[in-house]
């Protein structure tokens, strides 16, 4: 999505920050620490999940289930939406990005607003497929901290059959928090959430402040053709699915709870974020 022009007011400043302060913790985040964010044209490969190489996941042992999950204890996944399901962009963006989306695998709606404006859907590769085996093996949930009115309509063109998302959350069922930012607490998922077994999966890291160890970040999609992150992203969790509490093997693998303490250490020294 071109933000400037399309998430509603205030979600792109969300964003934008997004990528400021992910940036702006990279460079005093030690090497192997996963949250400072890879750019875009990394989405494809492997390590766009930010893998702590000095903790491979073999070296990870934490229970397991004894049995296998059943429709009662399967993983609860909550998947953001812009950037990490779909980029959707305003019609009447120029014709060099028209012509860039026409490779891609495109749906489109109308925004319920007043001016009703046209806004075309980049689907990340492979999304169709994910949202299908995903919400067979997983309870899913969607939660996007943009405004219900964009959201709603856009969440009909990815579920139009309402089979994948067992709830939808946006602005409102997010928190607000110090600098504009809005924070998903896994908490707001409806019944009772086991943390132990519920991931987010979200392109903004600061979306993880409420439960930084239930955290998958993920690289932002625009427009490439050629990334693979969806699939990735359907190993591992399937690679999660048997742990009966999930929160040490995301630890260990993504560090994102002491990124992000070091983020509030410099938001509260006063330190530029960008
Ligand atoms: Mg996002």
């Amino acid at each position: 999505m071109q933000q400037q022009q399309l998430h509603a007011p205030g979600t792109s400043t969300a964003c934008a920050v997004t990528t400021a302060d992910a940036n702006a913790m990279a460079p005093s985040c030690p090497a192997s620490k996963p949250v400072a964010m890879p750019p875009a044209s990394s989405a494809a490969q492997p390590s766009h999940f930010q893998r702590n190489t000095a903790s491979p996941d073999s070296v990870c042992t934490v229970p397991l289930h004894s049995s296998p999950p059943t429709l009662n204890n399967r993983l609860t996944v909550a998947l953001d939406l812009d950037e990490t399901l779909v980029h959707c962009r305003l019609a009447g963006d120029s014709t060099k990005q028209q012509a860039m989306s026409r490779a891609l695998e495109q749906s489109e709606f109308r925004l319920e607003t007043s001016e009703e404006q046209l806004v075309h859907v980049n689907l990340r590769p492979g999304l169709k497929k994910f949202l299908r085996e995903a919400s067979v093996r997983f309870n899913l949930h969607a939660f996007t901290a943009s405004e219900h009115f964009y959201a709603r309509p856009l969440l009909r063109v990815l579920d139009a059959s309402k089979k994948f998302f067992k709830s939808c959350h946006w602005r409102s069922d997010c928190l607000a928090v110090d600098g504009g930012h809005f924070v998903k607490d896994l908490c707001t998922l409806p019944g009772e959430t086991n943390l132990e077994r519920t991931v987010l999966v979200d392109n903004n890291p600061i979306s993880f402040l409420p439960q930084p160890r239930n955290g998958i970040p993920i690289v932002s999609y625009y427009d490439d053709p050629g990334d693979s992150a969806l699939s990735i992203l359907m190993d591992y969790l399937c690679k999660l699915e048997p742990l009966a509490d999930v929160r040490p093997r995301l630890h260990q693998t993504f560090q994102i709870e002491p990124a992000l303490e070091q983020y509030k250490r410099m938001r509260t020294a006063g330190a530029p974020s960008s």
